[in-house]
């Protein structure tokens, strides 16, 4: 439906217009007088000298007011009268006649005239009768005016109420539908048919009865009507495609008391009618309400309950198994490695990855056990119901084992590794906090001793896990207090039995726990920022330790450095690595830096563009422990790669297996083909070492020859070879 405003408006404007007049007589000196005296005061006068030229005149125009002589030739006054009257023609007549017989006065009435003067009348008399007629004219057009501004108006609440999204409606006194508008339809699937007569009771979901039967009994009164109450309406599924699906509509209902007023005095208390209310859809609301609590408790990658729900779900645990005096199990997952596929994949493949993580572990968990997503790579499982250790650890058993099979990523297979730090309640501790850090502190545990395993908590873990927490701190005050030396490691060639290179390896002489070995701090200092200190550092000292020795420098011995992913990535590499080679005194080419294939794969054309900046400046590149990332040789063919050290897990594995030995045999063939230099890392037998020969891979670094060794004793051999009584022959 439409409603026109402008239409309305426009009419309303027509009250203001003067008055017209038509003057019908054939005495015309009669009818001139007359108007000149009617001119007076009504200007717009039309005069006509018989009724047929009265009958044209109106036709062509509406006149308010026509006074009219009854005598005439060509059509009387009558027959003028007879056709307004069957035309419907609005007008007032006023008749003016020689006639006074009582037909002809009643026959004028009769025909709708509304006044009538005798000749000869006074003027006083008609102009009075026609201010009389025009005043009632006006009032009638006025209230002509009301009715349609009511129609109008009535019409368009009407088109509101009916348009409106808002359900609405009015009960009777006994809760009976008497209205609804067209919401109805859409918001809950019934014809405004089907709910009148009806009770409301009918439409409410079963558990809101009561709530609505309290809120529809309350007869409130219009101050008291900005309180509103939500409540679930039933919905039609009857017709529905999709029956019993949201059954029941979330609505906010604000409802009220309908009283009758006494136009008299509307102060009066008056007697109540019914319910008038409306009831809006809040189903988006609550469906993002939804959301939100969904959001505050779970994680979102990966679907699984997020730390806060774990907590949760924990206290509760707790209170339970106080009661009951049971035990309960919490354990805390992290996965080995996977920065490292992180960083070789990127971090979209890592997402996927953590989700497939979830669904296996998932699996292999009770309803009623809480999988938790703590954020990265870590997870927090809950086993809330009475469990044992024996139980708990074939638990975490089958934990491993789900994440042994391979992952594929990107064509490739990846495994996995996960370790698990298992803490017991009440045993390990009875607060909550307590119970997660220690499970915590067994997981790394688990990570320190070798990976890949489960570990329940134990009080000597205590003393270690303060430790780890002082490495950062510790490597700070090393840098500071000369804590750090380098060792070093020949790199031999078998063939001469002439070292070739050195690898530079960090250690830290830690005031307490003596000589401590890279594995226990370099993962925590590449965490933190402080790992680019290290590297700085480590090139500083061999320069001193090396490079002020004639002997060495005579030797043409290459020294290589390890160097980690933050520091390549650091913006100002390769050029601030340049500057300090050159500041220290260390010539291009006898430098050699080594770095893992996943270090750069996560942005191969700008890491290949810095290495080719070092390159280009004499600096050699090794690829460290070839063979573990997740790339392949083929790259080498494309990055300016001087060196492959192959991987000490596959130099054991030629003693161990024929996959093994023909991987070695593989690895070289193919860096002998891209003419690319191959030293072997850990060798620590005569077997591995003539193998090796005999493949044509004569550079080696291991055990066998010699084991990092303190500055001094490495120049003493570094001398010894000088005069040529070289004496490198085990470790
Ligand atoms: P890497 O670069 O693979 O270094 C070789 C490691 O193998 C050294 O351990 C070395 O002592 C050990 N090794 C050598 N020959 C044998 C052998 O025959 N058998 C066995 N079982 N092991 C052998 P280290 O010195 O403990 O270093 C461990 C790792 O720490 C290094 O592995 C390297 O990744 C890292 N690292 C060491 N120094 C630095 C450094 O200055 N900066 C950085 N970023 N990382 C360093
Ligand atoms: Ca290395
Ligand atoms: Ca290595």
């Amino acid at each position: 439906m439409e409603i026109s405003l402008i239409n309305f408006e426009e009419k309303s404007q027509q009250k203001d217009k003067p008055a017209s007049f038509l003057v019908v007589d054939d005495d015309i000196p009669a009818r001139q007088s007359l108007v000149k005296l009617l001119q007076r005061q009504w200007p717009d006068i039309t005069e006509a000298s018989d009724g047929d030229e009265a009958i044209s005149l109106i036709k062509q125009r509406q006149f308010n007011l026509i006074i009219l002589d009854l005598n005439m030739p060509r059509k009387s006054g009558d027959q003028v009268l007879t056709f307004i009257k069957q035309k419907k023609i609005e007008t007032t007549v006023i008749v003016i006649s020689g006639e006074t017989s009582i037909n002809k006065v009643t026959e004028a009435v009769r025909l709708g005239a509304y006044d009538i003067f005798r000749k000869p009348y006074s003027f006083d008399e008609l102009e009075h009768s026609i201010h009389n007629a025009l005043h009632k004219l006006r009032i009638e057009e006025e209230k002509a005016h009301i009715q349609k501004r009511l129609e109008h108006s009535e019409q368009l609440h009407r088109y509101m109420v009916n348009n409106s999204p808002d359900l609405i409606y009015i009960l009777n006194l006994e809760g009976e539908f008497t209205f609804v508008n067209n919401s109805v339809k859409k918001l809950l699937g019934y014809e405004r048919a089907d709910l009148i007569g009806r009770h409301y009771s009918e439409f409410i979901a079963d558990e809101d009865k009561l709530k609505a039967e309290y809120l529809f009994n309350e007869r409130r009164r219009e101050s008291r009507t900005k309180r509103t109450i939500e409540l679930g309406l039933k919905c039609n599924t009857a017709n529905s495609s999709k029956p019993f699906q949201n059954s029941t509509c979330p609505i906010e209902l604000n409802s009220m008391g309908i009283y009758t007023v006494d136009s008299k005095d509307p102060k009066k208390l008056s007697s109540y009618q019914g319910t008038y209310g409306v009831a809006r859809d809040i189903s988006m609301r609550k469906q993002a309400e939804k959301l939100i609590t969904y959001q505050a408790y779970h994680d979102l990658l990966t679907k699984l309950p997020n730390r806060a729900m774990l907590l949760d779900r924990l206290e509760l645990a707790i209170n339970q198994a106080t009661r009951t005096g049971q035990t309960l199990i919490v354990m805390f997952l992290d996965l080995d490695r996977f920065k490292l596929i992180n960083d070789s994949f990127g971090h979209v493949v890592g997402d996927q990855l953590l989700v497939e993580v979830a669904d296996r572990l998932k699996n292999e968990i009770r309803t009623g056990d809480t999988l938790a997503r703590l954020g990265g790579d870590e997870f927090m499982l809950l086993l809330p119901q009475p469990t044992t250790r024996g139980q708990a650890e074939s638990v975490a058993q089958k934990l491993i084992a789900s994440l042994q099979q391979p992952f594929f990523l990107r064509g490739k297979e990846v495994y996995l590794n996960v370790s698990i730090g298992i803490s017991v309640y009440p045993d390990d501790s009875q607060d909550i906090n307590t119970l997660i850090k220690n499970a915590d502190m067994a997981m790394y545990e688990v990570k320190a001793t070798g990976k890949n395993g489960y570990i329940f908590y134990n009080d000597k873990l205590e003393h270690a896990a303060a430790e780890k927490i002082s490495i950062e701190s510790g490597l700070r005050k090393a840098l500071k207090n000369d804590e750090l030396e380098i060792f070093y490691q020949p790199q031999l060639d078998v063939k001469t039995r002439r070292i070739v290179g050195v690898e530079a390896l960090l250690r830290w002489n830690h005031p307490q726990f003596g000589l401590v070995e890279p594995s226990y701090f370099i993962e925590h200092a590449e965490e933190s920022a402080i790992i680019e200190q290290l590297s700085e550092w480590v090139l500083h000292r061999v320069a001193t330790d090396l490079f002020g020795d004639q002997d060495f420098i005579d030797s043409g011995i290459k020294v290589s450095i390890n160097l980690s992913a933050s520091d390549i990535r650091h913006k100002e590499f390769p050029e601030s690595l340049v500057a300090l080679t050159r500041e220290h005194g260390i010539q291009p080419d006898r430098l050699e830096i080594e770095i893992t294939e996943n270090m750069f794969m996560s942005d191969i054309e700008a890491s290949t563009h810095k290495l080719q900046v070092l390159s280009n400046k004499g600096i050699s590149i090794a690829i460290d422990d070839f063979g573990t990332g997740y790339s392949s040789l083929s790259y080498l063919r494309e990055l300016p790669v001087h060196t492959v050290k192959i991987d000490y897990s596959f130099i054991s594995e030629i003693e161990h297996s024929k996959k093994g030995a023909a991987l070695v045999a593989a690895i070289v063939g193919m860096a002998q083909g891209l003419g690319i230099d191959i030293i072997a890392e850990g060798v620590e037998s005569e077997r591995q070492s003539e193998y090796l020969e005999e493949l044509g891979c004569n550079v080696m670094q291991g055990y066998l020859f010699c084991r990092p060794v303190a500055v001094g004793d490495f120049l003493n051999t570094v001398a010894q070879q000088s005069t040529g009584a070289s004496s490198l022959t085990g470790g």
